[in-house]
């Protein structure tokens, strides 16, 4: 297949935009993991993901993607039959349900809708009248919606019962400042093709005191995804079976990134300056946000006018101008794009994101007035240099 596209831009909350840099510490020749070369980088990045979830827990690295990161943090701390609340209001959130009801557990589902963030007074509701709840399960960004769930809100309300919080923080784990150990959050899980830099393959758990008390106890099944052993292993600088090596080589070199550009504070910063821009962009378009109230600093999710096709829009602005933005899942398929800033995203790329919105609605024969998305992101913009 030919095509005129030289260059391309991926605008999509996942897989993310890889640094050169570590692209090129990725490409370096594999080293064995059983040797002091790779200890010392695995125990070394380790550390670093450590301060990323701001724990003092070991963080298990997996090799594979989120999805099952979420299901270690599901059988490695509870028990056939147990029920749990799962906060189902995204695509993500029915997969914590999926997730729990294949491996046995009692749901009970919190409907939210889509595109609102769960209230804490309804958890705490139903806290109150289900004293058999063993866990709640949440995202803490969920990415289908673009809403930004409060986590530590829901923290408050786990620590002091005997019930953990387990949060996806796929899309909010070096997004947002979400401190695990100071927030309460009992399991932790990320991936490491979002805010992590990183192609897909990597996936990282932690795990509280409680949650290890709960893992002591808890009988599903696990093999590969026996988070007790993985720790144990990592105690000694190494993982129980072959881990990702180029990856984590790739997140060593995330790591020193993230250091050398000012460190995580910053990396919040740039979100929530590119999150608002983006949003204020889309505002001044005349369009709407689907999470005005409680939105991602990962994604932005764009409400199109019934006139257009969600689908043809981000298939014109992939296959005509080369820019990938995602649409809608689920519920929310044609109705919506997302705009993504969650990564190795800078300025510059919320001004081709919401460029590249208008030249596509444009193009698609919609009435667009150019330059007003892009001029109102542009003012705010400027805080980054502030
Ligand atoms: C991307 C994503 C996942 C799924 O991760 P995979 O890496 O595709 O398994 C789960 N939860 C959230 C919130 C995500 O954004």
């Amino acid at each position: 297949m030919t095509t005129t596209i030289l260059k391309r831009y991926l605008l999509a909350p996942g897989p993310t935009q890889v640094p050169a840099e570590v692209q090129l510490a990725m490409a370096a020749p594999i080293i064995h993991h059983r040797t002091p070369q790779f200890s010392e980088l695995f125990g070394k990045t380790a550390a670093g993901a450590r301060a990323m979830f701001a724990t003092e827990q070991p963080v298990m690295m997996l090799a594979c993607t989120g999805t099952g990161g979420m299901e270690a943090a599901v059988t490695n701390t509870l028990s056939h039959g147990d029920h749990v609340l799962v906060v189902k209001g995204g695509k993500f959130g029915e997969r914590w349900e999926e997730i729990a009801l294949r491996y046995g557990l009692r749901v009970t589902a919190l409907d939210v809708e889509w595109g609102k963030a769960v209230d804490p007074a309804q958890v705490a509701a139903i806290l109150e009248q289900a004293d058999d709840l063993k866990a709640v399960l949440v995202q803490g960004s969920e990415t289908s919606t673009t809403v930004l769930h409060p986590v530590t809100e829901l923290a408050a309300l786990t620590r002091d019962r005997d019930c953990l919080l387990i949060v996806d923080g796929i899309t909010s784990v070096g997004v947002v400042d979400m401190p695990m150990d100071a927030s309460g959050i009992d399991v932790l899980v990320t991936g490491s093709q979002k805010a992590m830099m990183l192609p897909p393959g990597l996936a990282l758990v932690a795990l509280s005191e409680k949650a290890w008390r709960a893992n002591e106890s808890a009988d599903l099944p696990r093999y590969y995804f026996d988070l007790a052993r993985e720790r144990d292993a990592l105690a000694k600088d190494t993982s129980a079976y072959t881990p990702a090596v180029s990856l984590v080589t790739g997140l060593a070199a995330v790591f020193e990134l993230v250091e050398a550009t000012g460190g995580w504070p910053q990396v919040y910063r740039r979100h929530d300056i590119l999150a608002r821009a983006t949003r204020a962009g889309v505002l001044a378009m005349g369009l709407e946000l689907l999470a005005p109230d409680a939105p991602s600093p990962a994604a932005t999710g764009v409400l199109l006018p019934e006139t257009v096709d969600g689908g043809a829009l981000t298939r014109y602005l992939r296959d005509t101008m080369g820019v990938t933005v995602a649409g809608g899942q689920g519920r929310l398929k044609g109705r919506i794009v997302r705009l993504a800033h969650i990564g190795y995203a800078d300025t510059f790329d919320v001004v081709v994101a919401l460029s590249a919105l208008e030249m596509g609605l444009a193009g698609l024969g919609h009435e667009v007035e150019f330059g007003r998305g892009t001029a109102a992101a542009q003012k705010l913009l400027m805080e980054m240099y502030a």
